[in-house]
This record gives C-alpha cells, structure tokens and sequence, in this order.
C-alpha cells in the first residue's frame, strides 16, 4: 500500500517538474539549499555544544583510586582492597570462608631476606640471578621451554608447551654430569666449582653462602648426605630412598627402614611395597634423569630451595578443608585454592613474593600444574561428562578419516566449562549475542589497559620489588 502511495506521489513530481518554467525551477532549488544550510549551521552549533559539554565533564571527573590494602581476612589475615568484595559482602579469595588452613611458611633465613632487601654488588647479583641461583642449587629441575615475548620490556617468563619436573639418581656415571641433589654429597667447595661452571655469571661467594645454608637447615640436602653415608658404609646392600606422598605413613608395612628425617624414608634392602606412582625415589645409580610426578608434595620444595629453604610441603591430595566449617560433599583443599592461600598477600615480608624472577616461575609452575590436573579429570572423568551425546559427532570424525585412510585416536571432549576452551569461547560469544538481540547494539566497546605507575600498585610493592615481578597484585588492581 505504502509503496503504491510512495510511487504516485513521485509520479505526480515528475509531472510538476516537467511543467514548471525556468524561473520556477530556479526558486525551488535555491529554497531547497538554503534549508540544507540552516541544516548543517544547526548540526554544528549541536556538536560544538556537545563538545563543550564533553570536555567540562572530562575535566570533572575524578581519578579512580583503590586506596591501600586496609582490610583484613578475619580467618587468614589476608590483606584486600575494600573493594574486592564479592556481591556476599566477603573476602574469600584467599581462604574459601576460612574452609582452607595452611600452616605458615617457616620464617624467612637471614641470609635470604638480605639478599632480596639490600643494594650491595652480591644481593644485586643475587635478584638478578635468583633463577640460576635457584636451578643450581635445586634437588629435582623444571624442564620447559622458555620463550620470552619479544621486543623490549621488563623480565617475563613465558613458556611454550609442556612442564616436566626432573630427578636424577644420587651418583652420576660417565654419561652425566653430576648435578641437581648429588651435589650435596660433595665438599662444599667441590660443589661450588661445578654449579659455577654451569652458571658463570653467579658470584662464587654468594653461592657459596647459599650452599652452606641450605646444608644445615634444608631436610633434603641432609636425606641425600645421609643416603651417600650409608651406601658408604654398607656398599653392598640395595639402598632406595623414598619422598612419601603422606607423612603419615606406616613404617612397619616397610623392611627395616634405618633412617628417616622428616621428608625422607630410606629403604635398605628390596623387600616392601614398590614405590606408588606418585612417590618421589632415588636410587643410587640409574640412568640418566628420570620425570617425577608434579602432584606429589615435595615437589614444589624440590624445585624451588629458595623459594622453601627449610623443606615446607607443597599440595597433596590428603589435605582436607578445616573441620569446622567444611561442607559434607567437598572437604579436600583443591589444588587451586592451595596455591590462592599461598599466593595471598598477607603483612610481614615473604619471601615468596620478593623473590622476583623465581616468583613469576612460581606461578607460571603453579597455574600449569592446576590446569593439567583439571585437564586430566577431564580426560578420566569422561563418562560423568556425558559425553555419550556427542555420538553424532564421532560418527562424523570416524568418517572423514577413513575417507582419508587415517586412525582416529582417542577422543577426549573438552566441556564448554573448562575455560579457554573453544567451546567455552564459543558459549560466551552465543550469550553476547543473545544479550545484544534483547537489548540492542552496545554504545560502547571498552578496552582496559593497566599502567604500572599507578598509585595502588606502588603502594603495595615492598622493599625492591617491582611491579613486573607481582603479577598478583597488578591483575587484582
Ligand atoms: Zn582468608
């Protein structure tokens, strides 16, 4: 109908247009221009107006800030920012609601806290240098592509791929250097000079104070001695040591267990259970290095002696939620929140995040583990998953592939709740959709960039840490 109407109507135009003089024509069209330039004259003064208005606003408006980090967690003593209340009114990003208790790390070794505070030539060599430091004096190594970002910046570890944690039997042989644990069993200065000679921009005086350090006060520094002395003095028996998965274990299940310190069970003889899956054993000889399961607790103390100088336990699978307030279904501490208590800042120094470069390795091992956990109960757990109704699926996989001439191996489907999957991707991007079909295109499309300056990040560095250091506290702000 409109349509019909619509082309009568310029019908009826053309005919006019086709009857009137020159004069006539001449009258229209200037009518017509000037109502185009009291148009565009009247956009203008709206625009330089909304201008005017725009830049009053800009220039009233105050800068954000957070603030310092005044509140406190009444279970753990963790320190937020108010505004990192959860819509609960809580803090519980540190301790789940008071569910997770650790015990508090150890008190930070002199030597250690001088090292990271001070400016002199060897603690500036030292915070340069923590990761060589760290590697040379480790007992099991983290194997892993390092690939930094390119161009120029501040220090940042990044990798490519898979983690692996590393251990070497106690003697090396004509193929291996020694290194990592067996170390330990030389003289101090012995040692000294082979772990130089792999790290040469260490200085030999500070090594050697760490050395002498972790000898007397790390728990596996001394099991490793204690192994190398008594294969010394009963050179023929089968000796094995053993880091457990619980400390709580029964040493009357094992066959006369000679000694034990507090992380270490030393077996004499071939007789008791083999070791679990996950349990950490060094055998005298062996060949070459061997993989060790990062779910084990004295992993993380293993990796990093300078980062856990006095043997404190990383995450196991036996630690359960404080009786009082756990629930009935879940009472184990996840993974996850492990590494939430530990990575949690709370008042006093801490060694951990002061520890800069060795940090930022720190959570990189932690976030990878966590995820590789999760990734593998997806990978066990495919059943529960219901991953039966991606029948049609598989069906068409199997297809294309014998098509190709190829095998299909195992199909392993990540849920759209694991995040960063594609699927996950896929969902969120559907519900944008959604929400912009119901209420309309967005007016806007805001992009978040972080300066490192910013008061509130400066405010919570301690000491010589830097913000590139403390990826925890400049995600949070
Ligand atoms: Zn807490």
């Amino acid at each position: 109908m409109n349509s019909l109407r619509t082309s009568q109507y310029n019908l009826r135009r053309r005919e006019q247009r086709a009857r009137e003089s020159l004069d006539e024509r001449f009258q229209r069209r200037s009518a017509r221009n000037a109502a185009d330039r009291l148009r565009r004259a009247r956009a203008r003064s709206d625009q330089q107006m909304a201008n005017r208005v725009n830049s009053q606003a800009e220039t009233n408006v105050s800068e954000h800030d957070c603030g310092m980090m005044t509140e406190i967690c009444n279970f753990c003593q963790a320190l937020y920012w108010r505004n990192e209340l959860n819509s609960s009114n809580k803090y519980t990003k540190c301790c789940h609601d008071g569910k997770v208790r650790l015990p508090n790390l150890a008190e930070t070794p002199d030597l250690l806290k001088e090292f990271l505070t001070n400016n002199s030539l060897e603690a500036r060599n030292y915070q340069n240098h923590i990761r060589e430091y760290n590697a040379a004096l480790a007992f099991a190594s983290m194997v892993a592509e390092v690939k930094s970002p390119p161009a120029n910046g501040p220090y940042c570890f990044r990798i490519h791929g898979h983690i692996y944690h590393r251990i070497a039997p106690l003697y090396s042989n004509e193929r291996f250097k020694p290194g990592y644990g067996q170390l330990y069993i030389f003289d101090a200065s012995e040692a000294n000079s082979r772990r130089l000679e792999n790290n040469p921009s260490c200085l030999s005086s500070v090594m050697e104070k760490l050395d002498a350090l972790l000898r007397t006060i790390n728990p596996y520094a001394k099991s490793y001695l204690q192994m190398h002395q008594l294969i010394q003095s009963n050179p023929t028996v089968n000796v094995k040591m053993i880091f457990m998965e619980h400390l709580d274990l029964d040493m009357r299940r094992y066959n006369a267990p000679t000694s034990r310190t507090e992380v270490a069970a030393i077996f004499v003889g071939d007789d008791g259970e083999p070791p679990a899956n996950r349990d950490i054993c060094i055998y005298p000889i062996g060949e070459g290095c061997k993989n060790i399961s990062p779910l084990n607790q004295c992993n993380d103390p293993m990796v990093y002696p300078l980062l856990f100088p006095r043997g404190e336990q990383g995450w196991s699978n036996e630690m359960e939620h404080v009786e009082e307030r756990r629930s009935a279904k879940r009472n184990r501490v996840t993974q996850l929140q492990f590494y939430a208590y530990r990575l949690s800042v709370r008042s006093g120094f801490s060694l951990l995040h002061s520890s800069g470069k060795l940090f930022q390795q720190y959570v990189v091992d932690a976030y990878v583990k966590t995820e590789g956990s999760r990734l593998n109960y997806i990978r066990l757990n495919q059943k529960d998953l219901r991953v039966e109704f991606y029948r049609g699926l598989l069906d068409a996989l199997t297809t294309r592939a014998s098509n190709n001439n190829l095998r299909v191996g195992k199909l392993v489907i990540l849920p759209s709740s694991f995040q960063g999957s594609p699927r996950s991707m896929q969902q969120n991007y559907q519900d944008a959709m959604a929400m912009v079909r119901k209420f309309g295109r967005p007016d806007l499309f805001v992009t978040f960039t972080c300066n490192p300056s910013w008061p509130e990040i400066l405010n919570a560095m301690q000491g010589r840490e830097r913000p590139e250091n403390r990826p925890d506290i400049v995600v949070r702000v």
